[in-house]
């Protein structure tokens, strides 16, 4: 086995490790809340509610363990083939030395592509790894080798890049990882403090639901704070790479170039059928190479205008040729 190889197979494994992580937390918490808290305490004598939360719990159990694994085994979307370059343009493309002339290669097969955002210095994106024009919203990912469809971050704690693929399941983990944990402080918080004042004796099960209190409170406050984060995203339609850096259209950079009102960003990501919001399944609309933008089919003097005024103006955005 050459040892770039093994270095690589190594990496990867190491790459699971956050993923064991969370599974080896899950795991403990499953039997701590279900053995140690309804089958061990005696402090919950009644049939009625232990069957109560071990209903609510599994309900929001299982929720939670369908989006994580979603969230995890959906593979990221690359660009399709059309954004490879035809073979007689790669070899031109290969050929030259002059970066200007690759530009205008780049150019000339760009047009015939739905693609409006360019490198801050008003190039087309190019991916020499993967040798595709990026798609808008399209980044490499180095940890996945590869280019994928709406990258909005590599989350190591699924072990995957969440993208145009999986971007609603990660959004659906958070929420029902937060709601996750607050079933189990809510439930659990009780007999914390009898245990605490001790009114109930010390048992095997005292330490369980200490640590279990303790450890879904911590995870709850940073789900949370990060699920915030994401929805904010989802209502300005932002992955977390623009609302670091701006796209760039031909008129400039606009953090809003892509954020079409909030209803409509929001079933751009969870789609239009309300039914489907709650299951990770996938519905989010388009087919992640092309977007809508806002400003794209008007004329870019009138676009300048348009972006001063406060991405209030919303523009349909059939076939945008005229700024290409
Ligand atoms: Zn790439
Ligand atoms: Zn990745």
């Amino acid at each position: 086995m050459a040892p770039s190889h093994a270095f690589r197979c190594c990496k990867r494994a190491l790459n699971w490790t956050p993923v064991l992580f969370i599974n080896l937390v899950i795991g403990w918490s499953y039997y701590a809340y279900v053995v140690e808290l309804c089958v061990y305490t005696d402090s919950i004598c009644c049939v009625f509610s232990t069957v109560s939360y071990l209903v609510v719990f599994h309900l929001f159990f299982a929720m939670f363990i369908w989006s994580y694994w979603k969230t995890i085994w959906s593979k990221p979307a690359k660009p399709s083939v059309a954004f490879a370059l035809p073979s007689a343009e790669k070899e031109l493309y290969e050929r030259e030395q002059r970066a200007e002339v690759q530009q205008e290669i780049l150019k000339k097969v760009a047009r015939s592509l739905p693609v409006y955002t360019r490198t801050a210095g008003g190039a087309v994106r190019y991916c020499d790894f993967c040798q595709v024009i990026k798609p808008d919203r399209c980044h490499h990912c180095s940890t996945c080798e590869m280019c994928v469809l709406k990258m909005d971050h590599h989350c190591p704690w699924v072990n995957n890049c969440v993208g145009f693929s999986n971007y609603k399941f990660f959004v659906l983990f958070l929420t029902y990882a937060a709601l996750y944990c607050a079933v189990i402080c809510a439930t659990v918080m009780q007999y914390f403090i009898k245990f605490w004042t001790k009114q109930l004796h010390d048992s095997h099960a005292k330490f369980h639901i200490l640590f279990l209190f303790f450890v879904a409170a911590l995870f709850f406050i940073s789900v949370v704070s990060l699920l915030g984060y994401h929805l904010w995203l989802v209502g300005k339609n932002r992955t977390t790479i623009e609302a670091f850096r701006a796209p760039v259209f031909p008129n400039g950079p606009d953090k809003n170039g892509f954020s079409l009102g909030f209803r409509r960003n929001v079933v751009e990501v969870f789609g239009d059928q309300a039914k489907y919001w709650i299951c990770p399944i996938f519905s989010s609309q388009g087919d992640g190479h092309s977007f809508v933008t806002r400003l794209v089919h008007i004329d870019p003097e009138q676009a300048n205008t348009v972006l001063q005024q406060n991405g209030k103006m919303l523009v349909s955005f059939f076939f945008p040729t005229m700024l290409k």
